[in-house]
């Protein structure tokens, strides 16, 4: 700091008629109106003058608030199909349209035959019976979480859960689903070991406090080597409802991912109850899937907590419209072509090297990621940059998400629609440009 005015920073505050200039700025005239504009520069300015931001900053904060807040769109180029951080299961072009289409108002709760009070979203839990024909009746809730709790609440509260050592897990995020379980009230009976449980185990710890035995789906890890765990067709014959936490959503076996467990499976081996997320291997909108006994079923429907659990109308138009068309990105991403693959990242490395950016092709392993399948490697293929590229591809617009490894950044292309192709070029080469 100097003590000459000229340099403090307050005077070099851009004019309000500068920056409405400015084509960025212009351009938010057009579609914001030139009042909310101009409110959105003086606040921008009144921040500089006060030192909150740089003077140079105006413009860009004024830009920004004229941003509705909202996550934004990036391009999953991480190989990870169902990435927890990046909103997991992109919804299908069908599920977005249903998405759009319910925004208004809807019969959500209103049977227009008759005028009067209906199912919440009844054609939506009927689609999802008929998908699964081995559940006697289904209900949705806000996601898998709350299925678990919705469960425990209304089934053991005051009572007994008996559950495996071996699956006790960390959700994500410091979550873990003890905690989880006991928020209901319900106690946790442990039974077995880490790596070691047997049907013995949890037959000495039922009683007359028992409220079910919970078998839960280790989705985001293995264990190998001396281990033992009890399939659920064993479980059922222990005279108590199971309930089966299968996290992954996915309704029908899937012959790609053999040891994922499915929903009409279990609930044929004998699970009383299915709980799952909608937004991992089922690709649709963050929920939480019941499916199974229809007394069971209906006690959790008509339980106090449900009406904190349910979903809204936008959730159940998506769900609704992935049930009928169930060819979404994720599974289109988990069953990408391999070769299809190869053949779109070396005409992107053609783009570029044309353009004077140069990329390599490389062999690459995608993951299904945290929403289920762990351990089943998908081969694929990625572009291989500089590690250098990975922040400003990040902080680029759209935002472009690699893999770091080796000191390069790979980019596959697997999770990124076919037809965004030429936007990942048009941003390596301006982080090439700027590099
Ligand atoms: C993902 C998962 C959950 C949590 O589901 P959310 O939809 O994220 O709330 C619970 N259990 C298992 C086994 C999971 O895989």
């Amino acid at each position: 700091m100097t003590a000459d005015g000229s340099a403090d920073p307050r005077r070099r505050v851009p004019r309000t008629d500068t920056l409405l200039a400015d084509p960025p700025v212009a351009a938010a005239v057009a579609t914001h109106g030139r009042d909310r504009v101009k409110a959105a520069v003086r606040r921008a300015q009144e921040r500089a003058r006060r030192g909150e931001i740089t003077p140079e900053g105006v413009r860009d904060a004024a830009l920004a608030a004229l941003t509705a807040p909202a996550p934004r769109a990036v391009l999953n180029a991480t190989g990870v199909v169902l990435h927890t951080n990046l909103g997991r299961a992109p919804l299908s072009p069908v599920a977005v349209a249903a998405v759009v289409a319910a925004a208004g108002h809807t019969d959500v709760e209103l049977d227009l035959a008759t005028g009067r009070r209906a199912r919440r979203g009844q054609d939506v839990l009927d689609a999802l019976a008929a998908a699964v024909p081995d559940a006697g009746a289904v209900h949705v809730v806000n996601n898998g979480a709350a299925a678990l709790v919705l469960a425990a609440t209304a089934l053991a509260a005051g009572r007994e859960i008996v559950v495996s050592r071996g699956e006790l897990v960390e959700i994500g995020d410091g979550f873990r689903l003890p905690d989880l379980l006991e928020s209901t009230g319900a106690r946790l009976r442990e039974v077995g070991t880490t790596n070691r449980t047997h049907l013995a185990d949890y037959a000495a710890a039922i009683g007359p406090d028992t409220g079910f035995v919970l078998k839960v789906h280790p989705s985001n890890f293995q264990v190998s080597g001396f281990t033992s765990a009890v399939p659920v067709r064993a479980l059922a014959s222990l005279g108590v409802p199971v309930v089966t936490d299968i996290g992954s959503g996915l309704l029908a076996p899937d012959p790609l991912l053999p040891d994922e467990p499915d929903a009409a499976s279990t609930l044929r081996a004998g699970a009383a109850l299915v709980t799952a997320s909608g937004d991992k291997l089922l690709g649709g909108p963050q929920a939480g899937l019941l499916l199974g006994d229809a007394d069971l079923v209906q006690r959790l429907r008509r339980h106090p907590l449900a009406r904190a659990l349910r979903v809204d109308k936008l959730t159940l138009a998506a769900l609704g419209a992935t049930l009928a068309d169930p060819v979404t990105p994720t599974r289109a991403a988990l069953h990408a072509d391999t070769a299809a693959l190869r053949a779109r990242t070396e005409r992107l490395r053609d783009a570029l090297a044309a353009d004077g950016c140069k990329a390599e092709v490389v062999p690459a392993v995608a993951v299904v990621g945290g929403g289920g399948a762990p351990g089943v490697e998908l081969d694929s293929w990625a572009l291989s940059l500089p590690e250098s590229y990975a922040r400003p591809l990040r902080t680029g617009e759209p935002p472009v998400l690699g893999r770091v490894a080796h000191g390069r950044v790979l980019l596959d292309l697997r999770c990124v629609p076919a037809d965004a192709d030429d936007t990942v070029r048009a941003a390596v080469l301006r982080v090439s440009a700027d590099g």
